[in-house]
């Protein structure tokens, strides 16, 4: 069972779910997906931080400037704007590349080759149960899909698979999204966190990808929010995470809250063997 852990914007309690729910189950593997700032590491404490970490690699163009005439036939073929003439110089800004190859091809002078750039890095840990991996992005980098892709293909699918995955609902949030049997949205109970949840919830629907919510900080004041629109939607609600200083002062200790409060592992179990229910119901249904 694969599950990915979404919310509108970071902060809202994505990682609190994804390492409490991890250190709440066996055989369970967690991956850190939220490769511009991954966390989890922070609170799950893992004994081995593997220093070995796996380069993540894409291929660049590069100019010979002997061999090119300043045709400008890459520049206009480029339709990331990764390159550029200037004083009949081709530029390229890494940074934006696709690697898609196109501009070597269409060069008629051979001028351009390809190199290898790291864009992250994949590290890996294991702490008790979890087998733990960590995608990261290099600083200044700005495409995180491979990171994640790569991430992905550490997958164990014997084991209970937990992604945190990238706040918000662009390219990278889909890319950790996909391939998941479920996905949980976390919110939390403000006119913001409903507005960033029905972001996330579009998206879900549009890649007709099942779920359900957790309501983090919850409280009874507030909850009519979220409860209101899920009811509406006919989405199901299936945790709330109670607005409580003990939970607030473990979590800025870096302090998973279920090694404190150890009544809370049963809930995340619960939680994990509810979507499995809920997942082998809907493949019933659908096989029908
Ligand atoms: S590899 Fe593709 S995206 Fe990158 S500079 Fe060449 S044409 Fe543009
Ligand atoms: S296509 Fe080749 S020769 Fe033409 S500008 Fe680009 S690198 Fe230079």
């Amino acid at each position: 069972m694969k599950i990915s852990i979404l919310s509108g914007k970071g902060g809202t309690g994505k990682t609190t779910l994804a390492v409490n729910m991890a250190l709440s189950l066996k055989n369970v593997q967690l991956l850190d997906a939220d490769v511009e700032e991954p966390d989890d590491y922070i609170f799950i404490s893992p004994d081995i931080f593997d220093t070995e970490a796996e380069s993540v690699l894409r291929l660049i163009p590069e100019v010979d400037d002997d061999l090119c005439t300043a045709c400008k036939k890459c520049v206009d073929f480029c339709e990331y704007n990764t390159l550029a003439m200037m004083l009949d110089q081709v530029l390229v800004f890494p940074e934006i590349c696709h690697s898609c190859g196109g501009c070597k091809i269409v060069c008629p002078e051979n001028a351009i080759t390809e190199i290898e750039r790291e864009l992250g890095k994949i590290y890996h840990a294991v702490s008790g149960e979890i087998d733990f991996w960590q995608g990261e992005l290099n600083t200044g980098e700005e495409k995180s899909v491979p990171v994640i892709e790569k991430l992905k293909t550490k997958i164990d699918t014997d084991k209970k698979v937990i992604i945190d995955s990238p706040p918000g609902t662009t390219c990278p949030s889909v890319e950790a999204v996909a391939d998941t049997d479920y996905s949980i949205v976390v919110t939390e109970p403000t006119p913001f966190g409903l507005h960033d949840m029905d972001m996330v919830i579009e998206m879900l629907q549009e890649i007709q990808q099942p779920f359900g919510v957790v309501i983090n900080r919850s409280d009874e004041n507030s909850d009519h929010l979220i409860e209101n629109y899920c009811s509406e939607n006919d989405i199901n609600i299936l945790l709330k995470i109670p607005f409580s200083r003990e939970i607030a002062e473990l979590y800025s200790d870096g302090t998973a809250f279920v090694k404190k409060m150890g009544s809370w592992k049963s809930k995340f179990q619960l939680l994990y063997y509810d979507i499995v229910r809920e997942v082998n119901n809907n493949e019933k249904n659908n096989s029908n």
